[in-house]
């Protein structure tokens, strides 16, 4: 955070999020705990350093597994230079808060996939729980001059909870997901509770102006004479009881971590291997978490139409989709998977000739050189999600793709299109044509103009990073002059 007088602060950050950033390991009798690694991680982990901060989070592990990870973490703690405190979860608690609330429920409605919630009352019942568990947490370590930042859906109650057992510190939210449109919030039977809630926070931020848009709709829907005042980044919301801010704030990506990467030797070499593998063709490159948001079937069948309808693209593009394992054990993901697998094999079974197999299918997590090196090479990155509340991959495309020759085909729907919407090829990811018309546009593109939009792209993302965007948030939350923040720009399909 920078000191200016602007937004100068002298008290703790403290950091609340589902996970702590670290992976348990239990190797026979020994726990062994390793760091996790993320732009969020590398742009908070400094500033916590500084403030002699806190990160409080469920480190994975159930109360069951009995597993005492005081020691590994006490050990944890001097090697980040922060704290790292855990909540302690019951298994019957990840199940109904976890699993179910907040993946069952607000995961599907948020991403406007309102079929997919299972509204179960029970889920309900420990998500506010949980929760209450997480404030307590809070409330036994916090001072009243530290900054409380709460990440994400799972802790959206935790303010309220808070503020009923007497803290008085700032607390803000930011919400790394869409926030739906009314009609689709309309439909979760807690409804109000939850948006009343969220008005306990001192700040929420959003990652774009939709979601702010659709929240201050909800806003109006249900607390009659709602004020927003101001028109920047940060405005300002009064209902008759409260006041608060709410801000957009597009998350990003530590850009210099992956440029730099991506200029390496080791990259290099396996860059090089990309283009002997893939002699005289151009990879299209689709990156993705395995879910459903993420819109990979609705992706195939358009690669599939491009090929049946531009034969020139067989034998001259291999798309090569990496999927990242998730979530494997619940049934629907696991469904996805298969579905994912069907089309892939039915797709190649149509087309592959002696010498060109059209999609190379990848489901596994690959080492960051790996991933960087496909982001380098890739002609073409495939970025369709059906909803998404930003989508990292799009931007580390960008800052990887140091030859500046790469096309980004880029959903409108994804929280990265009003930044990118000048420069990108954007597309309704469920206009199948559509998409394999932009697959044909971007194999087509001249240089000139790959580079004259590949350019600009990579210059927001350098200026807007992962360390920005901290910056940007703190001001948000303590600046006092609203007048302060620049205007945001949306973007609206045609
Ligand atoms: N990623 C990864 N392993 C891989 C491929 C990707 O860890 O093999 C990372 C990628 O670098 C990115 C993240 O997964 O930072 C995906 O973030 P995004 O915002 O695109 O989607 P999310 O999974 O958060 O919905």
């Amino acid at each position: 955070m920078k000191d200016n007088n602007e937004n100068s602060y002298e008290g703790r950050i403290i950091i609340v999020s589902n996970r702590l950033p670290i992976v348990v390991r239990k190797e026979s009798d020994n726990i062994e705990i390793e760091r996790g690694s993320g732009g969020l991680i590398t742009a908070l982990a400094p500033v916590l350093k500084d403030r002699g901060g806190k990160w409080i989070g469920w480190p994975g592990i159930t109360e069951e597994e009995r597993i005492d990870i005081s020691q590994a973490l006490a050990e944890a703690n001097e090697d980040v230079g922060y704290d790292l405190e855990a909540v302690v979860l019951t298994q019957e608690e990840v199940n109904n808060y976890y699993y179910g609330f907040s993946n069952e429920i607000l995961w599907p409605l948020f991403h406007d996939l309102q079929s997919r919630c299972n509204y179960e009352p029970r889920y309900w019942e420990l998500y506010r729980k949980v929760n209450r568990k997480f404030a307590e947490k809070i409330e036994s370590t916090v001072k009243t001059d530290d900054f409380v930042w709460i990440q994400d859906y799972h802790l959206l109650n935790c303010a309220r909870e808070l503020r009923t057992l007497g803290v008085r510190s700032k607390l803000a939210m930011f919400l790394h997901i869409p926030f739906p449109p009314l009609d689709i919030f309309l439909k979760l039977p807690w409804r109000y509770q939850l948006l009343e809630n969220l008005l306990y926070y001192d700040l929420i931020g959003f990652q774009t102006i939709r979601d702010r848009v659709n929240f201050i709709d909800c806003l109006r829907r249900f607390f009659r004479g709602v004020q927003i005042e101001g028109r920047g980044q940060v405005v300002l919301g009064k209902t008759a009881d409260r006041e608060f801010r709410i801000g957009v704030f597009p998350i990003s990506i530590d850009y210099s971590e992956f440029e730099k990467a991506a200029r390496s030797q080791q990259v290099a070499d396996r860059a090089w291997y990309l283009h002997e593998k893939y002699p005289e063709r151009k990879i299209i490159l689709g990156v993705d978490r395995l879910d459903y948001t993420k819109g990979i079937i609705q992706r195939l069948k358009a690669f599939e139409n491009a090929i049946e309808r531009f034969p020139e693209l067989r034998g001259k593009v291999s798309f090569v989709q990496v999927v990242v394992p998730s979530r494997i054990n619940v049934p629907e993901y696991f469904e996805l998977k298969q579905e994912i697998e069907r089309l892939t094999s039915e797709i190649n079974g149509r087309f592959t000739t002696s010498g060109w197999v059209p999609i190379h299918y990848v489901f596994r997590s690959l080492d960051r050189d790996d991933l960087v090196a496909l982001y380098r090479t890739a002609e073409i990155a495939l970025v369709t999600p059906l909803k998404d509340g930003m989508n990292l991959v799009a931007k580390e495309y960008c800052a990887s793709n140091i030859e500046e020759d790469g096309v980004l085909i880029l959903s409108e729907f994804a929280g990265a299109a009003p930044e990118f919407k000048d420069h990108a090829l954007l597309v309704n990811p469920h206009d199948i044509v559509g998409v394999a018309d932009a697959i044909y546009q971007a194999f087509t593109m001249d240089i000139e103009e790959r580079r004259a939009r590949m350019k600009p792209l990579r210059e927001i993302v350098r200026e807007n990073d992962v360390f920005y965007w901290v910056d940007s948030f703190f001001k948000g939350a303590l600046s006092r002059d609203l007048k302060s923040f620049p205007v945001v720009k949306d973007y609206v399909p045609r």
